[in-house]
């Protein structure tokens, strides 16, 4: 039996529709993903990203049915089963986190809020709580949807946090690294907006592309948003500052290259001058 790693996130182990367990190194034990884009569609196209044959568009209709017998399954697997023992590496057998975070942009899906309906009442009655966070891994872009900003009101009620991705502060390396046309003074104010209604992190990637690190100006840029951030009370829970972990999937990955461990907490240390607690994943 293949044991699952940090760098083996397979989303077909458990061969499931929506969930899948990964062995995360960020929160340090299995997270239990569910994806609510099976079809790989997502409405950005980053540079980095791990998805197979990832293509734009939205998810399919979300059968809640059957997420809620796939994660009562595995949770069961996970929780009184074998599934830690037999799968998962010494150290990391235990499990951290559900994570609304797949093969696309989660709350593309309206069914966004009933699921996260689905999992409060799940978790609820098996009551595992202790230490299990519900995390949102989301590109934010769509905060200006009523039904996930009422999703997002329905995550604070069962404790949960948001990872709002915001990997460039200017126009040009948006569309760089994320391929949107994302106007990074709206993207902000989803920011603001999502951290007014549950406990959200900021999510940066930085690499290298064609061998050199993100220019002064990006980074100074990006340094500048999270300042404003600060100036303006935006009660952010901090920054999660990722390097490359793995390979990305998509057609240029040949250009992207890992940043050095020196460059990443470097600019954590100026983050930190911010005030901003900052986790590094190099
Ligand atoms: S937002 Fe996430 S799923 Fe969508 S392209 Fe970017 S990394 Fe991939």
């Amino acid at each position: 039996m293949t044991l699952l790693s940090t760098r083996n996130h397979d989303r077909d182990v458990a061969g499931l529709t929506y969930v899948y367990p990964v062995v995360s190194r960020r929160s340090g034990g299995v997270s239990l993903g569910v994806n609510l884009n099976p079809n790989n569609a997502c409405n950005w196209g980053c540079i980095y990203c791990q998805v197979p044959n990832l293509k734009r568009g939205g998810p399919p209709a979300i059968d809640l049915a059957l997420l809620e017998v796939e994660l009562r399954q595995m949770l069961g697997a996970i929780l009184h089963g074998d599934f830690l023992a037999d799968q998962v590496p010494e150290g990391m057998r235990r499990l951290s986190d559900i994570a609304l975070s797949g093969n696309g942009e989660p709350t593309s899906a309206p069914e966004f809020p009933a699921v996260v309906a689905l999992i409060a009442r799940v978790l609820n009655e098996l009551n595992p709580w202790a230490g299990i966070r519900l995390r949102l891994i989301t590109n934010g872009s769509l905060l200006g949807r009523a039904y996930v900003r009422e999703g997002l009101r329905a995550m604070a009620e069962c404790a949960g946090e948001v990872w709002f991705k915001f990997d460039r502060a200017t126009r040009a390396g948006l569309r760089l690294v994320n391929a949107t046309e994302c106007d990074p003074e709206q993207h902000y104010q989803r920011l603001k907006i999502a951290s007014s209604l549950c406990p959200t992190w900021m999510q940066t990637c930085m690499f290298a592309l064609d061998g050199a690190a993100p220019s002064a100006a990006e980074v100074d840029a990006w340094q500048g948003l999270l300042a404003r951030a600060v100036r303006e009370a935006v009660p952010l829970q901090g920054v999660l500052l990722y390097g490359l972990a793995r390979p990305s999937l998509q057609a240029q990955e040949a250009r992207l290259g890992a940043l050095s461990d020196d460059w990443l907490r470097d600019l954590a240390r100026r983050v930190e001058t911010l005030g901003l607690a900052v986790r590094v994943s190099p």
